[in-house]
Protein backbone atom coordinates (compact mmCIF):
# COMPACT_ATOMS: atom_id res chain seq x y z
CA UNK A 1 0.00 0.00 0.00
CA UNK A 2 1.17 3.81 -0.68
CA UNK A 3 2.42 5.59 2.25
CA UNK A 4 -0.45 7.45 4.21
CA UNK A 5 -0.14 10.90 3.13
CA UNK A 6 -3.86 11.57 4.37
CA UNK A 7 -4.40 15.86 4.50
CA UNK A 8 -7.86 16.18 6.37
CA UNK A 9 -10.50 18.43 4.35
CA UNK A 10 -11.75 21.30 5.99
CA UNK A 11 -13.33 23.22 3.52
CA UNK A 12 -15.76 25.06 5.79
CA UNK A 13 -12.95 25.87 8.59
CA UNK A 14 -14.81 23.68 10.97
CA UNK A 15 -12.12 23.62 13.56
CA UNK A 16 -13.51 26.93 14.39
CA UNK A 17 -16.33 24.77 16.16
CA UNK A 18 -14.01 22.71 18.07
CA UNK A 19 -12.50 23.14 20.93
CA UNK A 20 -8.59 22.77 21.73
CA UNK A 21 -9.78 19.23 23.02
CA UNK A 22 -11.37 18.39 20.55
CA UNK A 23 -8.63 18.88 18.68
CA UNK A 24 -6.14 17.48 20.96
CA UNK A 25 -8.10 14.26 20.82
CA UNK A 26 -8.59 14.44 17.15
CA UNK A 27 -5.40 14.48 16.20
CA UNK A 28 -4.08 12.15 18.57
CA UNK A 29 -6.64 9.69 16.92
CA UNK A 30 -5.46 10.43 13.36
CA UNK A 31 -1.43 10.42 14.11
CA UNK A 32 -2.09 7.25 15.75
CA UNK A 33 -4.17 6.01 12.74
CA UNK A 34 -1.34 6.94 10.38
CA UNK A 35 1.23 4.86 12.29
CA UNK A 36 -0.78 1.98 13.24
CA UNK A 37 -3.38 1.84 11.23
CA UNK A 38 -2.64 2.24 7.12
CA UNK A 39 1.03 0.28 7.11
CA UNK A 40 -0.74 -2.90 8.42
CA UNK A 41 -4.62 -2.72 7.88
CA UNK A 42 -4.63 -3.60 3.82
CA UNK A 43 -2.71 -6.44 4.51
CA UNK A 44 -5.04 -8.03 7.49
CA UNK A 45 -8.23 -7.03 5.31
CA UNK A 46 -6.81 -8.96 2.14
CA UNK A 47 -6.12 -11.91 4.62
CA UNK A 48 -9.67 -11.50 6.38
CA UNK A 49 -8.29 -10.78 9.73
CA UNK A 50 -8.72 -8.91 12.51
CA UNK A 51 -5.65 -6.94 13.66
CA UNK A 52 -5.47 -7.55 17.10
CA UNK A 53 -2.26 -6.08 17.66
CA UNK A 54 -4.40 -2.65 17.53
CA UNK A 55 -6.45 -3.40 20.63
CA UNK A 56 -4.19 -1.75 23.23
CA UNK A 57 -3.90 1.49 20.82
CA UNK A 58 -7.36 2.01 20.28
CA UNK A 59 -7.69 1.86 23.96
CA UNK A 60 -4.58 4.45 24.27
CA UNK A 61 -6.84 7.06 22.46
CA UNK A 62 -9.62 6.53 23.93
CA UNK A 63 -11.56 4.41 21.34
CA UNK A 64 -13.17 2.35 23.65
CA UNK A 65 -15.86 4.40 25.98
CA UNK A 66 -15.13 7.70 25.11
CA UNK A 67 -17.86 9.13 26.72
CA UNK A 68 -17.95 6.92 29.35
CA UNK A 69 -16.92 8.44 33.02
CA UNK A 70 -13.78 7.98 33.99
CA UNK A 71 -14.06 6.34 37.41
CA UNK A 72 -15.21 3.30 35.18
CA UNK A 73 -12.14 3.56 32.99
CA UNK A 74 -13.90 5.37 30.11
CA UNK A 75 -11.99 8.36 28.83
CA UNK A 76 -14.74 10.72 30.47
CA UNK A 77 -14.67 13.34 26.57
CA UNK A 78 -17.88 14.92 24.87
CA UNK A 79 -20.07 13.35 22.26
CA UNK A 80 -18.01 15.64 19.65
CA UNK A 81 -14.93 14.32 20.53
CA UNK A 82 -16.31 10.67 20.46
CA UNK A 83 -17.40 11.37 16.43
CA UNK A 84 -14.04 12.57 16.01
CA UNK A 85 -12.82 9.77 17.43
CA UNK A 86 -14.79 7.35 15.32
CA UNK A 87 -14.20 9.41 11.98
CA UNK A 88 -10.56 9.06 12.56
CA UNK A 89 -10.72 5.38 12.78
CA UNK A 90 -13.03 5.04 10.08
CA UNK A 91 -10.67 7.13 7.66
CA UNK A 92 -8.19 3.98 8.60
CA UNK A 93 -10.71 1.32 7.89
CA UNK A 94 -14.34 0.94 8.55
CA UNK A 95 -14.19 -2.21 10.04
CA UNK A 96 -11.76 -1.05 12.83
CA UNK A 97 -14.09 1.25 13.25
CA UNK A 98 -16.89 -1.04 14.06
CA UNK A 99 -14.68 -2.78 16.59
CA UNK A 100 -14.70 0.13 18.37
CA UNK A 101 -18.22 1.04 17.97
CA UNK A 102 -19.36 -2.33 19.08
CA UNK A 103 -17.24 -1.70 22.01
CA UNK A 104 -18.62 1.75 23.07
CA UNK A 105 -21.86 2.04 22.53
CA UNK A 106 -23.44 -1.58 22.26
CA UNK A 107 -21.39 -2.90 25.02
CA UNK A 108 -20.13 -0.46 27.27
CA UNK A 109 -22.88 1.90 27.29
CA UNK A 110 -25.71 -0.91 27.78
CA UNK A 111 -23.74 -2.12 30.95
CA UNK A 112 -23.60 1.71 31.95
CA UNK A 113 -27.01 3.13 31.48
CA UNK A 114 -29.14 -0.08 32.09
CA UNK A 115 -26.64 -1.72 34.39
CA UNK A 116 -25.87 -2.60 37.95
CA UNK A 117 -22.97 -0.96 40.23
CA UNK A 118 -21.92 -4.29 40.17
CA UNK A 119 -21.66 -4.83 36.44
CA UNK A 120 -20.55 -1.75 35.72
CA UNK A 121 -17.66 -2.27 38.37
CA UNK A 122 -17.13 -5.46 36.72
CA UNK A 123 -16.81 -5.07 33.14
CA UNK A 124 -16.64 -1.41 32.26
CA UNK A 125 -12.71 -1.14 33.04
CA UNK A 126 -11.96 -3.98 31.36
CA UNK A 127 -13.76 -3.34 28.09
CA UNK A 128 -12.27 0.36 28.14
CA UNK A 129 -8.68 -1.40 28.64
CA UNK A 130 -9.30 -3.62 25.83
CA UNK A 131 -8.28 -6.67 28.06
CA UNK A 132 -11.93 -7.89 27.71
CA UNK A 133 -13.24 -7.51 24.13
CA UNK A 134 -17.64 -7.69 23.68
CA UNK A 135 -20.29 -7.89 21.28
CA UNK A 136 -23.93 -7.08 20.56
CA UNK A 137 -26.29 -9.98 19.91
CA UNK A 138 -29.44 -8.47 18.56
CA UNK A 139 -30.22 -9.46 14.69
CA UNK A 140 -31.08 -12.93 14.20
CA UNK A 141 -31.20 -15.73 11.20
CA UNK A 142 -34.62 -14.57 10.56
CA UNK A 143 -35.01 -10.72 12.34
CA UNK A 144 -32.74 -7.98 10.88
CA UNK A 145 -34.59 -4.79 10.13
CA UNK A 146 -37.47 -6.46 12.63
CA UNK A 147 -35.52 -7.15 15.78
CA UNK A 148 -38.74 -7.23 17.56
CA UNK A 149 -39.82 -10.31 16.69
CA UNK A 150 -36.63 -11.91 17.47
CA UNK A 151 -37.26 -15.51 18.97
CA UNK A 152 -33.92 -16.19 20.99
CA UNK A 153 -35.51 -16.46 24.76
CA UNK A 154 -34.80 -17.10 28.17
CA UNK A 155 -36.53 -18.92 30.85
CA UNK A 156 -36.73 -18.75 34.96
CA UNK A 157 -35.32 -21.85 36.44
CA UNK A 158 -34.81 -20.24 39.86
CA UNK A 159 -31.36 -19.42 40.64
CA UNK A 160 -30.30 -19.19 36.85
CA UNK A 161 -31.70 -18.11 33.83
CA UNK A 162 -31.51 -21.34 30.66
CA UNK A 163 -30.99 -18.92 27.31
CA UNK A 164 -31.76 -20.65 24.08
CA UNK A 165 -31.45 -18.79 20.58
CA UNK A 166 -29.10 -17.60 17.76
CA UNK A 167 -28.10 -14.35 16.45
CA UNK A 168 -26.10 -13.41 13.35
CA UNK A 169 -23.85 -11.21 11.64
CA UNK A 170 -22.54 -10.20 15.16
CA UNK A 171 -18.77 -7.78 15.17
CA UNK A 172 -16.67 -9.19 17.25
CA UNK A 173 -18.13 -12.08 18.13
CA UNK A 174 -15.51 -14.92 17.28
CA UNK A 175 -12.81 -12.91 19.83
CA UNK A 176 -15.45 -11.78 22.47
CA UNK A 177 -15.40 -12.58 25.83
CA UNK A 178 -18.41 -10.31 26.81
CA UNK A 179 -21.69 -10.52 24.73
CA UNK A 180 -24.71 -8.38 25.52
CA UNK A 181 -27.75 -10.19 24.00
CA UNK A 182 -31.16 -9.26 23.45
CA UNK A 183 -33.41 -11.81 24.33
CA UNK A 184 -36.95 -12.49 25.64
CA UNK A 185 -38.39 -13.53 28.59
CA UNK A 186 -41.49 -15.98 29.20
CA UNK A 187 -43.75 -12.99 28.94
CA UNK A 188 -42.15 -11.63 25.33
CA UNK A 189 -40.63 -8.90 27.30
CA UNK A 190 -37.20 -7.86 26.07
CA UNK A 191 -34.02 -7.60 28.13
CA UNK A 192 -30.20 -7.81 28.02
CA UNK A 193 -28.12 -10.41 29.11
CA UNK A 194 -24.02 -10.34 29.67
CA UNK A 195 -23.06 -13.79 28.79
CA UNK A 196 -19.60 -14.30 28.60
CA UNK A 197 -17.31 -16.86 27.17
CA UNK A 198 -16.42 -20.32 28.52
CA UNK A 199 -20.63 -20.46 29.32
CA UNK A 200 -21.92 -24.10 28.45
CA UNK A 201 -23.75 -24.03 25.64
CA UNK A 202 -22.39 -20.83 24.45
CA UNK A 203 -20.54 -20.84 21.01
CA UNK A 204 -19.28 -18.25 18.26
CA UNK A 205 -18.47 -19.66 15.03
CA UNK A 206 -16.82 -17.35 12.23
CA UNK A 207 -18.79 -15.80 9.61
CA UNK A 208 -16.43 -16.31 6.17
CA UNK A 209 -16.25 -15.11 2.68
CA UNK A 210 -17.44 -11.95 3.13
CA UNK A 211 -16.00 -9.07 0.54
CA UNK A 212 -16.84 -6.07 3.17
CA UNK A 213 -15.37 -5.43 6.75
CA UNK A 214 -12.60 -8.23 5.78
CA UNK A 215 -10.91 -6.49 8.99
CA UNK A 216 -13.36 -7.13 10.99
CA UNK A 217 -14.12 -10.20 12.35
CA UNK A 218 -18.09 -11.24 12.44
CA UNK A 219 -20.15 -14.65 13.93
CA UNK A 220 -22.96 -16.31 15.19
CA UNK A 221 -23.86 -16.13 18.95
CA UNK A 222 -25.69 -19.72 19.40
CA UNK A 223 -26.90 -20.54 22.83
CA UNK A 224 -27.97 -24.13 23.42
CA UNK A 225 -29.46 -24.57 26.73
CA UNK A 226 -26.55 -21.68 28.33
CA UNK A 227 -27.42 -21.55 31.96
CA UNK A 228 -26.94 -17.43 32.90
CA UNK A 229 -26.10 -16.70 36.49
CA UNK A 230 -29.42 -14.40 37.55
CA UNK A 231 -27.00 -11.06 38.33
CA UNK A 232 -26.04 -10.78 34.62
CA UNK A 233 -29.40 -8.95 33.22
CA UNK A 234 -29.32 -5.94 32.93
CA UNK A 235 -31.93 -4.56 35.43
CA UNK A 236 -32.65 -1.02 34.62
CA UNK A 237 -34.01 -1.18 31.18
CA UNK A 238 -35.90 -3.25 29.32
CA UNK A 239 -38.29 -3.64 25.90
CA UNK A 240 -36.93 -2.98 22.45
CA UNK A 241 -36.31 0.72 23.26
CA UNK A 242 -33.48 -1.12 25.01
CA UNK A 243 -31.67 -2.20 22.45
CA UNK A 244 -32.56 0.73 20.25
CA UNK A 245 -31.08 3.15 22.41
CA UNK A 246 -27.49 1.34 22.00
CA UNK A 247 -28.17 1.53 18.19
CA UNK A 248 -28.49 5.81 18.57
CA UNK A 249 -25.37 6.05 20.06
CA UNK A 250 -23.60 3.57 17.45
CA UNK A 251 -25.77 5.46 14.49
CA UNK A 252 -24.63 8.61 15.58
CA UNK A 253 -20.81 7.16 15.69
CA UNK A 254 -21.49 6.08 12.40
CA UNK A 255 -22.37 9.36 10.93
CA UNK A 256 -18.99 10.83 12.18
CA UNK A 257 -17.08 7.62 10.71
CA UNK A 258 -18.77 7.77 7.52
CA UNK A 259 -17.36 11.18 6.96
CA UNK A 260 -13.46 9.83 7.69
CA UNK A 261 -13.78 6.95 4.86
CA UNK A 262 -15.28 9.60 2.30
CA UNK A 263 -12.27 12.42 3.25
CA UNK A 264 -9.18 9.35 2.64
CA UNK A 265 -10.83 8.76 -0.76
CA UNK A 266 -11.40 12.69 -1.57
CA UNK A 267 -8.25 13.07 -0.47
CA UNK A 268 -6.88 10.14 -2.29
CA UNK A 269 -8.38 11.22 -5.86
CA UNK A 270 -7.49 15.04 -4.99
CA UNK A 271 -4.00 13.89 -4.79
CA UNK A 272 -3.80 11.97 -8.02
CA UNK A 273 -5.80 14.13 -10.40
CA UNK A 274 -2.99 16.30 -9.75
CA UNK A 275 -0.23 14.20 -10.83
CA UNK A 276 -1.73 11.77 -13.49
CA UNK A 277 -1.27 13.34 -16.88
CA UNK A 278 -3.20 12.16 -19.93
CA UNK A 279 -3.30 13.94 -23.00
CA UNK A 280 -0.67 16.53 -22.09
CA UNK A 281 -2.21 17.27 -18.91
CA UNK A 282 -2.79 16.60 -14.98
CA UNK A 283 -6.64 14.88 -15.45
CA UNK A 284 -7.57 17.07 -12.40
CA UNK A 285 -7.74 19.87 -15.03
CA UNK A 286 -9.91 18.02 -16.99
CA UNK A 287 -13.51 19.45 -16.18
CA UNK A 288 -15.24 15.57 -16.13
CA UNK A 289 -12.61 15.52 -13.39
CA UNK A 290 -13.27 18.62 -11.56
CA UNK A 291 -16.94 17.97 -11.33
CA UNK A 292 -16.22 15.19 -9.35
CA UNK A 293 -13.91 16.64 -6.97
CA UNK A 294 -15.81 19.70 -6.77
CA UNK A 295 -19.48 17.88 -5.49
CA UNK A 296 -17.26 15.67 -3.22
CA UNK A 297 -16.02 18.34 -1.18
CA UNK A 298 -19.31 20.10 -1.23
CA UNK A 299 -20.75 16.62 0.68
CA UNK A 300 -18.59 15.88 2.52
CA UNK A 301 -18.51 19.66 4.04
CA UNK A 302 -22.52 19.26 4.43
CA UNK A 303 -21.86 15.84 5.99
CA UNK A 304 -19.37 17.68 8.57
CA UNK A 305 -21.77 20.26 9.61
CA UNK A 306 -24.69 17.89 10.19
CA UNK A 307 -22.46 16.03 12.21
CA UNK A 308 -21.35 18.33 13.93
CA UNK A 309 -24.76 20.02 14.62
CA UNK A 310 -26.18 16.66 15.83
CA UNK A 311 -23.05 16.65 18.40
CA UNK A 312 -24.16 19.48 19.79
CA UNK A 313 -27.57 18.22 20.30
CA UNK A 314 -26.77 14.88 21.61
CA UNK A 315 -24.43 16.57 24.19
CA UNK A 316 -27.10 19.06 25.33
CA UNK A 317 -29.70 15.63 25.34
CA UNK A 318 -32.24 17.17 22.90
CA UNK A 319 -30.93 14.92 19.87
CA UNK A 320 -33.92 12.52 18.64
CA UNK A 321 -33.50 8.97 17.53
CA UNK A 322 -35.24 10.44 13.80
CA UNK A 323 -32.11 13.37 13.76
CA UNK A 324 -29.58 10.20 14.52
CA UNK A 325 -31.14 8.06 11.71
CA UNK A 326 -30.91 11.23 9.40
CA UNK A 327 -27.45 11.83 10.13
CA UNK A 328 -26.22 7.70 9.70
CA UNK A 329 -28.48 7.64 6.03
CA UNK A 330 -27.27 11.07 4.87
CA UNK A 331 -23.01 10.27 5.55
CA UNK A 332 -23.25 6.76 4.93
CA UNK A 333 -24.54 7.66 1.59
CA UNK A 334 -22.49 10.46 0.78
CA UNK A 335 -19.29 8.42 1.41
CA UNK A 336 -20.77 5.27 -0.83
CA UNK A 337 -20.96 7.70 -3.91
CA UNK A 338 -17.57 9.44 -3.10
CA UNK A 339 -15.84 6.04 -2.93
CA UNK A 340 -17.38 5.41 -5.95
CA UNK A 341 -16.54 8.33 -7.70
CA UNK A 342 -13.36 8.20 -6.02
CA UNK A 343 -11.90 5.47 -7.31
CA UNK A 344 -13.04 6.19 -11.08
CA UNK A 345 -10.77 9.10 -10.81
CA UNK A 346 -7.78 6.48 -10.42
CA UNK A 347 -8.89 4.87 -13.57
CA UNK A 348 -7.43 0.98 -13.36
CA UNK A 349 -5.29 1.91 -9.85
CA UNK A 350 -8.57 2.49 -7.92
CA UNK A 351 -9.59 -1.19 -8.03
CA UNK A 352 -6.22 -2.14 -6.31
CA UNK A 353 -4.98 -2.50 -2.63
CA UNK A 354 -2.31 0.13 -3.72
CA UNK A 355 -4.74 2.95 -2.45
CA UNK A 356 -7.50 2.60 0.22
CA UNK A 357 -10.62 3.38 -1.99
CA UNK A 358 -11.72 0.03 -3.12
CA UNK A 359 -11.40 -0.98 0.70
CA UNK A 360 -13.66 1.94 1.76
CA UNK A 361 -15.81 1.33 -1.10
CA UNK A 362 -16.46 -2.09 0.00
CA UNK A 363 -16.49 -1.93 3.57
CA UNK A 364 -19.10 0.83 3.11
CA UNK A 365 -21.66 -1.54 1.57
CA UNK A 366 -21.90 -3.44 5.00
CA UNK A 367 -22.21 0.24 7.04
CA UNK A 368 -25.03 1.08 4.76
CA UNK A 369 -26.98 -2.16 5.59
CA UNK A 370 -26.01 -2.50 9.22
CA UNK A 371 -27.56 -0.29 12.12
CA UNK A 372 -30.71 -0.08 10.32
CA UNK A 373 -30.30 -0.12 6.24
CA UNK A 374 -30.80 2.84 4.30
CA UNK A 375 -34.15 2.24 3.34
CA UNK A 376 -34.88 1.62 7.17
CA UNK A 377 -33.90 5.18 8.45
CA UNK A 378 -35.48 6.53 5.29
CA UNK A 379 -38.76 5.13 6.64
CA UNK A 380 -37.68 6.49 10.34
CA UNK A 381 -37.65 9.80 8.97
CA UNK A 382 -40.95 9.29 6.98
CA UNK A 383 -42.68 8.35 10.25
CA UNK A 384 -41.20 11.56 11.85
CA UNK A 385 -42.44 13.78 9.49
CA UNK A 386 -45.94 12.42 8.84
CA UNK A 387 -46.93 10.96 12.12
CA UNK A 388 -47.85 7.78 9.52
CA UNK A 389 -45.85 4.32 10.29
CA UNK A 390 -44.85 2.47 7.40
CA UNK A 391 -43.89 -0.53 8.82
CA UNK A 392 -47.28 -1.24 9.99
C1 LIG B 1 -20.74 -6.94 8.52
C2 LIG B 1 -21.96 -6.83 9.37
C3 LIG B 1 -21.82 -6.67 10.76
C4 LIG B 1 -22.96 -6.63 11.58
N1 LIG B 1 -22.80 -6.52 12.96
C5 LIG B 1 -23.90 -6.67 13.77
C6 LIG B 1 -23.74 -6.72 15.20
O1 LIG B 1 -22.64 -6.57 15.73
N2 LIG B 1 -24.84 -6.97 15.96
C7 LIG B 1 -26.09 -7.15 15.42
O2 LIG B 1 -27.03 -7.38 16.17
N3 LIG B 1 -26.26 -7.08 14.05
C8 LIG B 1 -25.20 -6.85 13.23
N4 LIG B 1 -25.37 -6.80 11.85
C9 LIG B 1 -26.69 -7.05 11.29
C10 LIG B 1 -27.34 -5.84 10.63
O3 LIG B 1 -27.75 -4.93 11.60
C11 LIG B 1 -28.47 -6.36 9.73
O4 LIG B 1 -27.86 -6.96 8.62
C12 LIG B 1 -29.42 -5.26 9.31
O5 LIG B 1 -30.19 -4.80 10.40
C13 LIG B 1 -30.36 -5.70 8.19
O6 LIG B 1 -30.95 -6.92 8.48
P1 LIG B 1 -30.93 -8.11 7.38
O7 LIG B 1 -29.54 -8.27 6.90
O8 LIG B 1 -31.60 -9.28 8.00
O9 LIG B 1 -31.78 -7.54 6.18
P2 LIG B 1 -33.38 -7.57 6.04
O10 LIG B 1 -34.02 -7.01 7.28
O11 LIG B 1 -33.81 -8.91 5.58
O12 LIG B 1 -33.59 -6.52 4.88
C14 LIG B 1 -33.40 -6.85 3.50
C15 LIG B 1 -33.85 -5.66 2.65
O13 LIG B 1 -35.23 -5.42 2.88
C16 LIG B 1 -35.43 -4.08 3.25
N5 LIG B 1 -36.55 -3.96 4.18
C17 LIG B 1 -36.74 -4.65 5.35
N6 LIG B 1 -37.87 -4.25 5.94
C18 LIG B 1 -38.42 -3.27 5.15
C19 LIG B 1 -39.57 -2.45 5.23
N7 LIG B 1 -40.40 -2.50 6.29
N8 LIG B 1 -39.80 -1.60 4.23
C20 LIG B 1 -38.96 -1.48 3.17
N9 LIG B 1 -37.85 -2.23 3.03
C21 LIG B 1 -37.56 -3.11 4.02
C22 LIG B 1 -34.12 -3.63 3.88
O14 LIG B 1 -33.96 -2.22 3.80
C23 LIG B 1 -33.12 -4.38 3.02
O15 LIG B 1 -32.84 -3.62 1.85
C24 LIG B 1 -24.25 -6.75 11.00
C25 LIG B 1 -24.37 -6.87 9.62
C26 LIG B 1 -23.25 -6.90 8.81
C27 LIG B 1 -23.44 -7.06 7.33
Amino acid sequence: MKPDLFEAPDYYNLDELLTEEHKLVRNAARDWVKREVSPIIEDFAQRAEFPKQIINGLADIGAFGPYIPMEYGGAGLDQISYGLIMQEIERGDSGVRSTASVQSSLVMYPIWKYGNEAQRQKYLPKLASGEWMGCFGLTEPDHGSNPGDMVTNFKDKGDHYLLNGAKMWISNAPFAQVAVVWAKNEEGRIHGLIVERGMQGFSTPETHNKWSLRASATGELIFDNVKVPKENLLPNKSGLGAPLGCLDSARYGIAWGAIGAAMDCYDIALRYSKERMQFGKPIGQFQLQQKKLAEMITEITKAQLLAWRLGVMRENGTATSAQISMAKRNNVDMAINIAREARQILGGMGITGEYSIMRHSMNLESVITYEGTHDIHLLITGLDITGLNAFK
